[in-house]
């Protein structure tokens, strides 16, 4: 198959010939059907983080499965399927105290001694998240991907695969925004415009985003932005500490800067919450004033990121203009078994 493959940082993916396995036991072989293309794979492609390479980057997938190992029951040959960012073993330590996000995977990878799931003349390559999306095919745990409805189009499915899960479960699951609210989302990308989403959805009263593109700051009101700030001039904690007359309830980092990483704390009323989600370079320190953070109070607090696994989102209920309905269902860490689609038991 083809795949596009990263052998050196800050050099071009090469899009290369590849060999993929057959399914293992709990393996899926899914042809992939739309990837999209995620700021986070740049960061391994420019060395702000690292992935052993040979790499098949690519976390944010749909496609069809196209033949399954002799332990699958979950999907078939023919079904389409979410590939999950946050594959989980279900029986780790994290897994089974309701963290699946923070899975240590061992049990959803090959062994050192089995062949690769990938290869090219006898070279191991390796599968970003566990599953290196930018390739004709993806090789992977049958824990990481979700059955969804046949009819949905592949290019919309993907989405829900990283930025969707993403922003909503940060909102949702993390931060938990209480009705009433006041939220800030500083950047309005594929994971920005989904918090944004996600704010209008738990009930928030003011949602705040903040952006340099106006096409974005454009498209977050439809999505549910009360007010928007174009952060290409002036302090943009200071300008919603003005506008919210001393600070918003919860903040959410999607961009990965260390200036707009201390922005989110540096705008928090007296016990608010910063959510970090963006994957601000490692290495890299976020410098909070301490005397800040004294008179902000105890319950001042920056959660941890919250990647894809706690995800609030049942794919049924996703329409083909790309936004969630209000009457999104419990897929989580606390309880992950879909209302809509048949989740397998973590055996
Ligand atoms: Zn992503
Ligand atoms: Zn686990």
């Amino acid at each position: 198959m083809k795949a596009a493959v990263l052998r050196e940082v800050n050099q071009p993916v090469v899009i290369e010939d590849v060999q993929v396995d057959a399914p293992a036991s709990r393996e899926v072989l899914v042809r992939t059907g739309a990837s999209g293309v995620c700021h986070s794979d740049l960061h391994f492609v420019e060395g702000l983080y690292t992935t052993p390479m040979p790499c098949v980057l690519g976390h944010e997938a749909a496609g069809i499965v196209e033949a399954v190992g002799d332990q699958v029951g979950y999907v078939k040959p023919g079904d389409s399927v979410i590939m999950c960012l946050s594959v989980f073993c279900g029986i780790c330590e994290y897994c089974m105290r309701g963290q699946p996000y923070l899975c240590t995977k061992t049990a959803v990878t090959r062994g050192a001694n089995d062949p690769p799931r990938l290869r090219r003349d006898g070279e191991a390559i390796t599968q970003f998240a566990q599953l290196g999306a930018y390739a004709a095919e993806m090789l992977v745990h049958e824990n990481a991907l979700v059955k969804v409805d046949n009819d949905i189009p592949f290019p919309q499915l993907a989405l829900i695969g990283c930025g969707a899960t993403t922003g909503l479960g940060a909102v949702l699951n993390t931060a938990q925004v209480e009705p009433g609210s006041t939220v800030a989302v500083v950047g309005c990308g594929g994971i920005g415009i989904h918090c944004v989403q996600a704010a209008a959805l738990a009930g928030a009263l003011r949602i705040i985003a903040v952006d340099t593109t106006e096409d974005k700051l454009s498209l977050a009101r439809e999505f549910g932005a009360t007010d928007v700030i174009d952060a290409s001039s002036g302090n943009v904690a200071e300008r919603i500490m003005d506008l919210t007359d001393g600070g918003v309830d919860y903040s959410f980092e999607a961009i990965g800067l260390k200036q707009t990483a201390e922005d989110c704390y540096n705008m928090l009323r007296p016990g608010g919450v910063a959510t970090i989600i963006g994957m601000v370079p490692e290495g890299v320190k976020i410098e909070i004033d301490a005397g800040n953070f004294l008179r902000r109070g105890a319950p001042s607090r920056v959660a941890p990121w919250d990647p894809t696994g706690s995800a609030p989102i049942c794919p049924g209920t996703w329409s083909s203009t790309g936004r969630a309905a209000s009457s999104w269902t419990n897929w989580s860490a606390k309880n992950w078994r879909c209302q809509k689609s048949t989740k397998p038991s973590p055996t």
